[in-house]
């Protein structure tokens, strides 16, 4: 297949809105958009202001709860483009314990999705997760890398991954029904500098960096590792995460598709401990935690429809994107000893 063009009339003064900017994701969005040179962005998240991640000078902040309806239509009043990166989210720790809170955030996408088409959004992106594929397909630590399709017949990951297909779907409704062009990308581990790395929502590459940075300053000589370690997953760093979701907004062939992104380097969790140690120039006895929440066996990312229709597939190698998220969040833990704020203390 060519590779689709680059489709977007939006200019470069055209309001851009992003939600769940105060977090991870949203935040390296806006600092995109920002350094693309676009000059009308609003970010927005429930978070009050001094606790988000990240805050870009020049950029509307708004502190709004987006299960709340009329904050919606607050947030996307005369936006051309809408990216939801809102939702009550976290590593394995928190989706298997608060799977309600998960399922909750399916009110953010439904009241966001109904204020955008009312306010007439241009171009509307959700994003899913790798949580909405069919966890029988993912028993094996080598199970094969799920493609596209594989989300049905539907047995996502109970609350989270419920949550995303049936906003995903209410994405495709939307674009069937009314007309208004959505675009949906199903996420694969997000990690880099800037995201969460303590406070029990934090993924496994950010846990096992802080875990690691705490064997090297305060001692111990273990590291903990939920599961037997044997269990699979790709990683994407945040840069390419951050274009994808730009190439994907503007892709008129992934108008209400579903797609992945992801790389497609499946390693284990023993791996990625030993990356981290390698970085840390330290090596742990690992300590095998059996009864902790570790998901599914093994999941990995085909991006065989995502390079036939953009002829682009993220791809900075773990062992490359781990090492300035290592030391960001060893500069955070420092900081912290040192008294100072991080952006994990709402001091
Ligand atoms: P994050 O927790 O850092 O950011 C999400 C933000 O949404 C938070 O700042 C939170 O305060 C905000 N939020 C939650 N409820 C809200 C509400 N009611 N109103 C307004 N804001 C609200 O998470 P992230 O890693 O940046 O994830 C962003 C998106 O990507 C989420 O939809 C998540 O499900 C999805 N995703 C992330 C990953 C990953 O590995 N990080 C993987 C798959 C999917």
């Amino acid at each position: 297949m060519k590779k689709a063009k680059y489709s977007s009339d939006t200019r470069k003064d055209d309001l851009i809105v992003v939600t769940g900017a105060g977090g991870f994701i949203g935040g390296a969005l806006v600092r995109y958009f920002r350094d693309k040179g676009f000059t009308h962005l609003r970010a927005v998240d429930k978070k009050p202001l001094p606790q988000w991640y990240q805050r870009i000078e020049g950029v509307e902040s708004l502190c709004l709860d987006l299960t709340n309806e009329e904050y919606c239509k607050r947030a996307v009043a005369g936006a051309k483009e809408v990216y939801n990166l809102a939702a009550d989210m976290g590593g394995m720790g928190f989706i298997e314990r608060f799977r309600i809170q998960c399922l909750r955030s399916i009110l953010i996408n439904t009241h966001l999705i109904e204020a955008a088409y009312h306010a007439g959004v241009d171009r509307y992106f959700f994003s899913s997760s790798a949580c909405a594929y069919n966890t029988k397909l993912q028993e094996d630590p080598n199970c094969r890398a799920l493609k596209e399709s594989d989300a049905y017949p539907a047995f996502a990951e109970r609350g989270y991954g419920w949550e995303k297909l049936m906003s995903e779907m209410f994405c495709q409704e939307y674009w069937a029904e009314r007309k208004m062009k959505t675009f949906i990308a199903r996420f694969h581990n997000v990690y880099g500098p800037w995201g969460t790395w303590d406070g029990g929502r934090e993924k496994a590459p950010a846990a096992l960096c802080r875990k690691v940075i705490e064997a090297k300053y305060e001692g111990g000589g273990t590291l903990e590792i939920w599961g037997d370690g044997t269990q699979t997953r790709s990683f994407m760093y945040i840069d390419d995460c951050v274009k994808g979701i730009d190439l994907i907004m503007h892709c008129d062939k992934l108008i209400a598709t579903p797609v992945n992104l992801g790389t497609s380097e499946m390693i284990s969790i023993n791996e990625l401990a030993s990356i981290a140690e390698k970085i840390g120039g330290i090596q742990l006895k690992r300590v095998y935690k059996l009864d902790a929440p570790k998901g599914v066996a093994g999941r990995n990312s085909d991006n065989t429809f995502i390079k036939s229709v953009l002829g682009w597939e993220p791809t900075t190698p773990i062992r490359k994107g781990l090492v300035p998220t290592f030391r960001w969040i060893e500069q955070q833990y420092l900081d912290r000893k040192a008294g100072k704020k991080t952006v994990e203390d709402h001091l």
